[in-house]
């Protein structure tokens, strides 16, 4: 049985009086049995959120980092950095920072590998563009994606490992993939893990939509058989939009 994961993706949002607020409403709330919730916050915030949730079941995640431990690299953050905060969740390859922050299938692997060194949970992100979708190459974007972020784990990483479907048409427009397709394309993701290793790690491995999601949808996808979870950016900045993504799930 894979435990379904809801994770809130703050992007460039909150401050930390403001992220610390949000963990006092939503404790206790955003707490339910057999799901887990995760908030993915800005660098800024994070030793202020570890801290708030102390004593909940709620975990705190990144939203990128290095993947060296330490070096002349002006700017970032490595695994060891985020270890050492306790961080357990970092998301990598979202879309937004391989289009922005060209983040490449190969930048991805690197963080990939290099989180399971320091014991965080990478969140790896796949997802076809408009275009992609359009010209039909759906499965075929997320197979290369999936391959290049998994390539030189081990079967037991893998498992370990989160993905999340996010079709970039859907991310902040508030036009969701159907549960349907998603579950479709999910489905799929799945099988290229089956071939990659084995049944038990496919089945194993959890896979989250994400685009779009709202308290109003969640259920739908939740219901889907291959679906895990979701990765929520705009509904996961309010705490009573969060607390019922995860009552939801
Ligand atoms: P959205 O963002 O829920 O606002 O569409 C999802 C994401 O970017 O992870």
């Amino acid at each position: 049985m894979r435990k379904p994961i809801i994770a809130g993706n703050w992007k460039m949002f909150k401050t930390i009086a403001e992220s610390v607020a949000f963990v006092n409403e939503v404790k206790g709330k955003a707490e339910v049995s057999g799901v887990e919730s995760v908030l993915c916050a800005p660098y800024t915030n994070l030793p202020a959120l570890v801290e708030a949730v102390k004593g909940t079941e709620i975990k705190v995640g990144a939203q990128n980092m290095h993947w060296e431990e330490n070096g002349a690299f002006t700017g970032e953050i490595s695994g060891v950095m985020l270890k050492d905060l306790g961080v357990h969740y970092v998301i990598l390859g979202h879309s937004e920072r391989r289009q922005y922050f060209a983040e490449t299938d190969e930048t991805v692997n690197k963080k990939t590998l290099a989180a399971f060194n320091y014991g965080i949970t990478p969140i790896v992100c796949v997802g076809e563009k408009l275009e992609e979708r359009e010209a039909g190459q759906t499965k075929e974007v997320c197979r290369v994606q999936t391959e290049g972020a998994l390539k030189g784990l081990s079967a037991e990483q893998a498992a370990q490992t989160v993905i999340a479907y996010e079709p970039i048409w859907a991310i902040g427009t508030g036009k969701s993939s159907t549960a349907d397709d998603a579950n479709e394309v999910i489905a799929y993701i799945r099988e290229v893990v089956k071939s990659l290793y084995n049944e038990q790690t496919a089945e194993a491995l959890r896979i989250q939509y994400g685009g779009s999601v709202k308290p109003n949808n969640v259920s739908e996808y939740m219901q889907q058989s291959d679906i895990d979870g979701a990765l929520v950016g705009g509904a996961s900045l309010e705490p009573a939009s969060y607390i019922a993504l995860v009552e939801g799930a």
